[in-house]
């Protein structure tokens, strides 16, 4: 069997960690081409004296140039590239099979665009690119027979449960006729589950990081704790498997070990369960239709013998109130929560704005802003754009406002 050639970019985070682990498990199976990151060179340095890709490429132009002189000294064949252009070239080479889009937020979507234009695999972490780009990038992916793969592992569990027989990759499928009354995505309930609304105001970017079950990137960290996650992941199976947001139900379930299930007109639910471990689903998507070692433990039913479940609490998590609004509201609507989420847990974790403040900053950007219909691209870019600006400027008056009341403000 020939071996799959695998492009992996964002090699040096959580996602990529996990995917290099599985593809070390079967080595007879992939090879890489390239490895990639933003400004990690040095970390990216150790993957590529590990995985000896033919490319590895930086995003940010003087870490390329360290990696490049660290890999000539080490008189290694890996060539460098850097910037947007390296990593679309590495998305597209024709000698890629399989694309790993495991870049964090907004910086993914172009890279990504490149590996669907060429008609590659791909396997989707990247939920940002999905959840701005919607239905341009699903045509895409039609136009160019690009085949779209889930790795999030709530969207991997519904691809195991769906009739996948029918699934038509982009192509709008009736599931509803094929008898499935509601995608049921689960949710851990991130680490302020229980804590009152009035705990949640003095939460520190640190206790929002701190996952209980599962280990990721600050971002997607922060995203699980406003519940922001789960409403990007609602718009994404919505794109994803062309259902509107009226099939499409969150469940609180912290234990974390159903990723999702379906529920069928008949009254069946299927579910997928496993441990909380990315290696499933990235060791699911990378040989499927077949099956690979993960590395992951078997579930021991004994050991987690208890799920329980519960209804989202909007009131004290609005984010995911705001995303059903934005898919409801289509266009550009979800390129604009995005953004301005982005923008907002940035200035979190730097602490300049406090937790509770994230969903203030992407419910004012959403009111402040025109929706426009996203088919084209620049649109969605522009949207991408102005929602950063207005997201910032918001977060700045708040600050303002702050050191007026603290008496802080320096009047000359
Ligand atoms: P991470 O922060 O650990 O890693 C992000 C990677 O993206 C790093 O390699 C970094 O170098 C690269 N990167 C960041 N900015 C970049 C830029 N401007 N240009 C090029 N590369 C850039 O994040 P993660 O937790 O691995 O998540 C990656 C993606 O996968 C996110 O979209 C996230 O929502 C999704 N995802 C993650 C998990 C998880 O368990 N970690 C689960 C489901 C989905
Ligand atoms: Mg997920």
């Amino acid at each position: 069997m020939a071996k799959q050639s695998i492009t992996l970019l964002g090699a040096t985070g959580s996602i990529g960690a996990s995917t290099l682990d599985v593809l070390s498990c079967n080595p007879e199976r992939f090879e890489v081409f390239a490895l990639t990151a933003n400004t990690q060179w040095e970390k990216l340095f150790e993957l590529v004296i590990k995985f000896r890709p033919l490319w590895a490429v930086c995003y940010d132009d003087t870490s390329s140039e360290q990696l490049q002189k660290a890999i000539g000294e080490a008189g290694l064949s890996t060539r460098v590239a850097s910037g947007l252009t390296g990593l679309q070239m590495v998305a597209s080479d024709p000698a890629v099979d399989t694309v790993v889009a495991a870049i964090v937020g907004a910086a993914g979507l172009l890279p990504t665009l490149s590996a669907v234009q060429t008609g590659k695999k791909i396997m989707l972490a990247n939920k940002e690119a999905l959840v701005m780009a919607g239905d341009f990038f699903m045509q895409q992916v039609i136009k160019h027979r690009a085949l779209l793969l889930p790795v999030d592992s709530e969207h991997n569990a519904l691809f195991q449960c769906l009739p996948n027989h029918h699934y038509k990759n982009g192509v709008s499928v009736n599931w509803c006729q094929l008898g499935v009354e509601k995608l049921v995505l689960t949710a851990s309930g991130g680490p302020f589950l229980n804590k009152s609304l009035e705990d949640l105001q003095q939460i520190t970017p640190d206790q929002a990081c701190a996952h209980p079950n599962w280990r990721m990137g600050r971002k997607i960290s922060v995203d699980s704790a406003t519940l922001m996650n789960k409403g990007l992941e609602v718009i994404e199976a919505s794109y994803l498997y062309g259902i509107s947001e009226n099939y499409i139900d969150v469940l609180v379930h912290p234990q974390s070990i159903i990723h999702s299930m379906v529920s069928y007109k008949d009254g069946s639910v299927i579910a997928e369960l496993g441990n909380p471990d990315m290696r499933t689903p990235i060791a699911h998507v990378l040989a499927w239709p077949d099956r690979i070692s993960s590395g992951v433990e078997p579930l021991d039913m004994v050991m987690n013998n208890r799920l329980d479940f519960s209804a989202p609490d909007l009131v004290k998590f609005p984010c995911l109130a705001l995303a059903y609004r934005a898919l409801q509201l289509g266009g550009t609507a979800p390129a604009i929560i995005n953004a301005a989420n982005e923008v907002a847990v940035a200035a979190f974790l730097q602490q300049d704005i406090a937790f509770l403040q994230i969903a203030e900053v992407i419910e004012m950007t959403l009111k402040q802003l025109d929706i426009t219909s996203a088919e084209v691209l620049e649109s969605i870019l522009l949207a991408d754009k102005q929602a950063r600006q207005v997201a910032t400027d918001i977060i700045q008056s708040f600050n303002e406002k702050t050191e007026i009341l603290t008496g802080s403000l320096k009047v000359d």
